[in-house]
């Protein structure tokens, strides 16, 4: 078969009468689903997508740096370009094609309202370095936001600064540390981590210098208290624990779990990306939580996955609220004002340029705003309510790891499928023929063969049945003894089962002109 250098098919192979023998088309297009090459391989020498004027001929004012080749930009007409994006962008799965009922990310609707709000002129055209008496409104709104996530918490105090999840982990991580060296508390080198969490609670404890040490979980999915309160002593700086947890389960214990991590004088850091499931029913500061980042691309709208944006305000109770960084948003008799230096000198600094980001905060009020509390308090109760039906209608063909109800997301293992030969990834890959994004896979790693699904409340019964039926047939499938079907899946897709491991660490990012590629195999 004739490749492209990338070793994708570029040609129908001679005596071949389709393209690559599996569309059986002679285009490989499917249906209206077009082969697309690289905008590289559309180039035709001359051909432009604008009519300029002939350049006249001036003298070089670039002494002896005289161009060695040609650019090596590809021509091409308009329309060509147009077609080129449109149709990659229609290579995108995303929450505004269909169902994507990835677990612990919440991939939810986000309604239009907001990116309408985020786009007025008044807050998407200011910049952070214009005087603050220009941009009082947009203090105002970063303002309110906060009073609103203060409010929902229960919390002292809140900074809007960190930029994700990941980034609200590492400043909570940095508060508990500037705290315990007010203290001059120097011996506490440890923070405990749950084996259930997600990666990002470890990588931050490291990359913020301590010890991660890990906490068991018990048979139902839960932290082991009695485990934990064994690990606790004078070297424990914290806990980094997430409720609810990445198992989908409320942490039942946590009260009890947050006063045995004081008494040996510890902080409690909770990863609230989960906030989703229990806002507007459960303060965190009610549970004696110290600090807690909240994604608001999960639960306060925005769209995400696929590189953001992201933001994560991170709430402290009033035993870290001292050590917030700047810069945070004041309200006094002359308007609003930027604190970007906090004084007292416990601040530790600050988490990035600026304020936060400001599209963000503006689709997240707008949420709450039009979704009022009974929304707030709605939207929770229906996330779980979605999930418990998922579970309910899937729990006699599949194997839920946990007894008892879920919260927003409800966590299958491989038990179902042990001696079928098909495996949790032939599952997902033969869920994609069925139009589905598959579920989370092999997270959390405490169960064997994760399959972790997380509807959102925003799916219809309509949706959730689809593709409720669609897994209990595949379920059934597998047990029939049908291991061919789940190995030749998927089907349907431009690309069939790709070499996963191999795309991930030796991606092709470049594309190497032919002549050089030929160049480069003769050497
Ligand atoms: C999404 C998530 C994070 C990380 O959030 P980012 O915004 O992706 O950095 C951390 N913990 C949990 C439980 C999450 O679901």
């Amino acid at each position: 078969m004739s490749m492209n250098n990338q070793g994708r098919p570029s040609a129908i192979p001679a005596g071949a009468a389709s393209f690559d023998g599996v569309t059986g088309t002679v285009t490989g297009n499917r249906g209206l689903q077009i082969e697309e090459p690289l905008i590289f391989e559309q180039d035709s020498a001359g051909r432009t997508g604008v009519d300029l004027p002939d350049v006249p001929k001036v003298a070089s004012r670039l002494g002896a740096v005289k161009p060695r080749a040609k650019v090596g930009l590809p021509g091409l007409a308009e329309p060509q370009v147009v077609r080129h994006y449109t149709r990659l962008s229609q290579k995108n799965y995303a929450i505004d094609s269909g169902f994507y009922p990835l677990g612990s990310c919440t991939m939810k609707h986000n309604p239009r309202l907001n990116e309408k709000m985020a786009r007025l002129p008044g807050f998407s055209d200011v910049h952070p370095m214009q005087p603050v008496s220009t941009v009082q409104g947009a203090l105002e709104l970063m303002d309110q936001l906060a009073h609103w996530l203060k409010t929902l918490t229960g919390m002292a105090a809140v900074t809007l600064a960190p930029a994700a999840g990941a980034h609200g982990e590492m400043c909570g991580i940095m508060a508990i540390r500037a705290a315990h060296e007010a203290k001059g508390d120097t011996g506490r080198t440890k923070i405990l981590v749950p084996e259930s969490a997600h990666g990002t609670n470890p990588a931050t404890a490291a990359a913020c210098g301590y010890s991660v040490d890990a906490i068991p979980a018990t048979a139902d999915g839960r932290v082991d208290l009695e485990a934990l309160k064994a690990k606790l002593g004078p070297d424990v700086a914290g806990l980094m624990l997430t409720n609810p947890n990445t198992c989908g389960l409320f942490e039942r214990d946590i009260i009890a779990i947050a006063e045995a991590v004081h008494a040996a004088g510890g902080y409690f850091y909770c990863d609230g990306a989960n906030f989703n499931a229990i806002v507007g029913r459960v303060r965190p500061a009610d549970l004696g939580i110290d600090v807690m980042h909240i994604n608001l691309h999960k639960t306060f709208s925005t769209p995400h996955g696929g590189g953001g944006p992201g933001s994560g305000p991170v709430v402290f109770a009033e035993s870290l609220a001292p050590y917030i960084p700047v810069p945070y948003v004041t309200h006094g008799k002359d308007g609003f004002a930027l604190v970007e230096n906090a004084g007292d000198g416990l601040a530790f600094g600050r988490m990035k340029a600026f304020h936060g980001q400001m599209g963000m905060f503006v689709r997240a009020l707008s949420y709450m705003l039009s979704h009022g509390a009974d929304g707030l308090w709605q939207a929770s109760g229906d996330a779980v309510l979605n999930a418990n039906y998922v579970m309910a209608r899937l729990e006699d063909v599949m194997t839920a790891s946990f007894e008892g109800p879920c919260m927003h997301e409800c966590l299958f293992d491989d038990r179902f499928l042990k001696g079928t030969g098909v495996t949790t990834l032939d599952m997902a890959k033969a869920l994609i023929d069925e139009g589905f994004h598959p579920m989370t896979m092999y997270f959390p790693l405490v169960v064997h063969g994760a399959l972790l699904i997380e509807p959102t409340e925003t799916e219809s019964k309509a949706s959730l049945d689809q593709f409720v039926d669609a897994l209990r047939a595949l379920a059934e499938r597998a047990k029939s003894g049908d291991v061919a079907y789940f190995q030749a899946a998927p089907r349907l897709t431009p690309r069939r089962r790709l070499d996963e491991t191999a795309a991930a660490r030796k991606p092709v990012l470049r594309w190497t002109p032919p002549v050089v590629a030929e160049a480069l195999a003769a050497e």
